[in-house]
C-alpha cells in the first residue's frame, strides 16, 4: 500500500496518460518490458544514466529499454551523426548509403563469426532469417532451440515450451504446423542435445542450433562456460550449424560479442537492438561469407537463395547511429565500463542481501545484473560457471517481483520487472552508489 501511494501522489501525470493510453491501446503499453504496475510510467527525458517521467520524478534507469542503451541514453555523439544525416538525406532512399557499408565493415572486424552482414528491421526478423538462411544452407529443417529462450515473437520459436523449468512462454493464434519443425532442448545438457541431434540424423537432420551464449533470457538461467564449446562440438559432428543470439550480447559483452568472450565462433550471428545503440530498425544477420551468399541470387552466387528483407531495412538512420554507437563503444570502452558498473551493482546488492538476510540472489555477467529469488546462481563468472539450485520460492517469485519492481521504481530504480539490471557506460561509481542506497531503502 505505502508504493502504491507513492505512485497515486507523484504520478499523477503518467497515470492520467497511462489511462488514456489504455482505451486506445491494447495493455496500455506497447513496449515488450514496459513495466505496469501499477500503471506504465510516462517518460519526458532520458539522458544518460538517468529517466525523467511527465511529473518530473528522476531514477536511474537500469531497464535500458531492454538491453540496448549501453552508451547510456541518448549519447551525444550518436545523436548529433543522426541529426546530421536527417539533415542530408532523411530517413530513407531506398538506395545504398556509405554509413551501411561502413556499419557493415566495423561489425565484421569486431565480431570473429561475421564475415559479411545483412540487416534487417528487429531481432525477430534477423532471427527468422537466420534460420531460413541455415534451412536453405543445410537443405534440412529442424532447428534446435536451448532452453525456453525468447527469440523474438515469430511462429516458429514463440510458443509453449513443454519442457520444465524452461520459463513458458505463452503465446496463441499459433497453428500447429508452424512449430513441426522447432525442437528444444535444455541448457548445459550436452548428452541430450546429441540424442536430439541423433534422432534427427535418421529423420533428415538438423538444420540448425540456436542459442543464447549466456543461456536463455540474457542468462536468467545460464550456461557452463563450456557448454557454448560442446554445442559447438555437436554442431560440427552432426553438421548442423550453430545461431549465436546475440541479440542482447553483441556489444554488451564485448565489441566482439559472446563469441569473442567464450572463444566459440558460430556460423551465424544474429544482432539487433545493441546493433543501432537503440536506434529503431535494428537487426542484422552476420556470419560465414559461403552461407551468408544464400541470402542473394543472381549472377557468381549460389542458385538456392533465402530471401529477406524490409522496406526500411538497413535505412541510413538505422546505419549512422549503428556506426556511430560503435565507434563511441570503442572509444570509450563502452562494454568494459558497463561491465565494472555490474560488478559493483552486484558487490553492492550482495552486501544489501547478505547483511539484511534476504531470500535474494544477485549475480551478473558482465553488464547484466539478475537479483533473483530462486533459480540457478552463477557462482563465479571467471572460472567454471556453477549451478545451484535455491530453495524453491518459484510460486512467490512472479508476486515478489511484481511488487519489488514497483517498490524499486517508487525509490527511483526502474528495472526489467525487478530482476533484471542493464548498466551502461553512463553508470558512474557515483551512479552506483546512489542506486545501492535507494535498493537499500
Ligand atoms: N533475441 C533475444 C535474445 C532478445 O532478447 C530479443 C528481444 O528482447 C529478441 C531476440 C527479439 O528482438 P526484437 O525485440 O528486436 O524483435
Amino acid at each position: 500500500p505505502k508504493v502504491l501511494r507513492w505512485f497515486d501522489e507523484h504520478c499523477a501525470g503518467s497515470k492520467r496518460l497511462a489511462e488514456r493510453a489504455a482505451t486506445v491501446i491494447p495493455g496500455g503499453v506497447q513496449h515488450n518490458l514496459a513495466f505496469n504496475h501499477p500503471f506504465p510510467l510516462a517518460i519526458a527525458q532520458a539522458r544518460g544514466a538517468h529517466l525523467t517521467d511527465v511529473d518530473g520524478n528522476r531514477y536511474i534507469d537500469f531497464l535500458q529499454a531492454g538491453g540496448p542503451t549501453l552508451l547510456g541514453s541518448n549519447p551525444p555523439a550518436v545523436r548529433e551523426a543522426v541529426q546530421a544525416l536527417l539533415e542530408d538525406c532523411g530517413p530513407v532512399t531506398g538506395l545504398l548509403h556509405a554509413y551501411e557499408v561502413q556499419l557493415a565493415e566495423r561489425v565484421c572486424r569486431h565480431m570473429p563469426g561475421v564475415e559479411m552482414l545483412r540487416m534487417l528491421g528487429s531481432g525477430t526478423e534477423a532471427v527468422m532469417g537466420a534460420v531460413r538462411l541455415a534451412r536453405t544452407f543445410t537443405r534440412r529443417q529442424r532447428v534446435i532451440k536451448i532452453g525456453g529462450a525468447y527469440h523474438g515473437w515469430s511462429d516458429q520459436l514463440v510458443y509453449g515450451m513443454r519442457l520444465p523449468k524452461t520459463g513458458r512462454m505463452e503465446a496463441t493464434g499459433i497453428p500447429r504446423g508452424a512449430t513441426a519443425h522447432t525442437q528444444e532442448c535444455l541448457p548445459n545438457d550436452p548428452e541430450a542435445l546429441r540424442r536430439l541431434l541423433r534422432w534427427n540424423r535418421l529423420r533428415g537432420g538438423t538444420a540448425a542450433v540456436l542459442l543464447e551464449p549466456f543461456g536463455p533470457e540474457s542468462g536468467t538461467r545460464p550456461v557452463h562456460r563450456e557448454f557454448n564449446a560442446q554445442v559447438r562440438a555437436l554442431c560440427d559432428e552432426f553438421g548442423a550449424l550453430l545461431i549465436f543470439d546475440e541479440v542482447v550480447t553483441g556489444f554488451r559483452a564485448g565489441l566482439g560479442g559472446a563469441q569473442a568472450y567464450f572463444g566459440v565462433t558460430p556460423d551465424l550471428t544474429v544482432l539487433g537492438k545493441c546493433l543501432t545503440g537503440g536506434y529503431p530498425m535494428a537487426g542484422a544477420i552476420g556470419g560465414k561469407r559461403e552461407i551468408m551468399m544464400s541470402l542473394v541470387g543472381g549472377i557468381g552466387t549460389t542458385s538456392r537463395r533465402a530471401f529477406v528483407g524490409g522496406t526500411l531495412s538497413a535505412n541510413p538512420l538505422s546505419c549512422v547511429a549503428g556506426y556511430h554507437a560503435l565507434l563511441e563503444a570503442e572509444r570509450t570502452n563502452a562494454p568494459g565500463v558497463a561491465a565494472r558498473a555490474g560488478e559493483r551493482l552486484r558487490r553492492g546488492l550482495e552486501e544489501i542481501i547478505g547483511r539484511r538476510g534476504l531470500p535474494y540472489v544477485a549475480y551478473n555477467i558482465g553488464s547484466i545484473v539478475h537479483l533473483q529469488t530462486s533459480g540457478v546462481l552463477l557462482l563465479d563468472t571467471s572460472s567454471l560457471w556453477k549451478l545451484f539450485r535455491l530453495k524453491d520460492e518459484a510460486r512467490r517469485r512472479k508476486h515478489m517481483m511484481e511488487e519489488m519492481g514497483a517498490a524499486f521504481t517508487a525509490h527511483g530504480l526502474i528495472s526489467v520487472a525487478g530482476s533484471r539490471l542493464y548498466t551502461s557506460l553512463a553508470d558512474t561509481d557515483e551512479v552506483i552508489d546512489d542506486a545501492l542506497n535507494r535498493f537499500d531503502d
